[in-house]
């Protein structure tokens, strides 16, 4: 099987002076995921690889850079799924630690639940060794800003609050299994305890060797009601392509409950694709040593790996 990675940098619009600190990250992140999988690393650790690149990029609404809640601090979300037995493991509503992504697999390993929100999963985290940072260390000057500027948000919550880059990543390894990641600090001025569509298994993303591997993004609360990554596997297990199957997922969520969002897709023969119902969605994917990269409708630069 011919490795496969592919990740996101969060669906919406997208400001044009980020645009090219957006495409930098993704590509970084898909190189750092495409280097595990070359070396013959599994598809989770890929996964867990790029989405910690994208965490620690302050572009991207997920660790360092996550969107700022009413009260103007961070919670932050995160899943990761395991394709081979469908193990899973979720934070939610998590503060003061870089990598949430690297959380979520710890307690999709260490323990036998499948999701740890707020205090609980700090105590575990610390129990885990992870070293505890102040939760200000995770806001950007940008995300204050946007918090201030997001306050009273227009009519339209959905459309105004989403595509402020949360972050996943989906990979097929060379022995035919497939991961997803996804992390984010949700939406600005959620409600605190929030806990979005990102933390939540066959929303935030869903991983099974038998159909392929989804990793979400957009409005959470739309997501959830369609259960949109469960979805888009059912389809493909209805003989749909992974392109097929991400337009007929995003369709549907659009027609049934006027949510917008992105998705990327791999399934188990290495077909991929990613798809956004909004005006943009930073991805960028590495098959082939070729590297591929798209922020608008129909856009896919194609470069060489070096
Ligand atoms: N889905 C995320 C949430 O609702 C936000 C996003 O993807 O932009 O928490």
């Amino acid at each position: 099987m011919k490795p496969v990675i592919v990740v996101h940098g969060g669906a919406g619009t997208i400001v044009k002076e980020y645009e090219e600190g957006y495409r930098t990250g993704v590509k970084r992140a898909a190189l750092k995921g495409y280097d595990c999988l070359r070396q013959k690393g599994a598809a989770l650790t890929a996964v867990e690889e790029a989405v910690v690149v994208l965490e620690n990029d302050p572009h991207f609404n997920a660790g360092y850079g996550s969107v700022l809640n009413e009260e103007g601090d961070v919670e932050m979300d995160a899943i990761i799924m395991d394709g081979r037995n469908l193990m899973s493991g979720a934070v939610s509503a998590v503060r003061c630690i870089a990598n949430p992504i690297t959380l979520a697999r710890l307690v999709m390993e260490k323990t036998d639940h499948m999701l740890l929100t707020c205090k609980g999963a700090s105590l575990f985290a610390k129990a885990q060794g992870i070293p505890e940072i102040p939760n200000e260390k995770l806001i950007t000057e940008r995300s204050r800003e946007r918090w201030k500027t997001n306050l009273h948000p227009g009519s339209n919550p959905v459309v105004s609050q989403i595509g402020l880059g949360t972050v996943g990543a989906v990979a097929i390894d060379s022995e035919g299994n497939v991961a997803c990641a996804t992390s984010t600090g949700g939406l600005t001025n959620k409600m605190i305890g929030r806990v979005g569509d990102t933390a939540c298994i066959g929303s935030g993303g869903y991983a099974d060797n038998a159909f392929g591997a989804v990793s979400t993004t957009g409005h959470g609360e739309s997501i959830m009601k369609v259960t949109l990554a469960r979805l888009i596997i059912n389809h493909m297990e209805q003989g749909m392509s992974p392109e097929e199957a991400a337009e007929a997922g995003l369709k549907y969520m659009k027609t049934r409950v006027n949510g917008l969002g992105g998705v990327i897709v791999v399934n188990s023969s290495g077909d991929w694709t990613a798809k956004f119902s909004t005006k943009q969605m930073t991805w960028a994917a590495v098959q082939d040593d070729q590297l591929q990269v798209g922020v608008y409708h129909g856009e896919k630069d194609t470069m060489p790996v070096g």
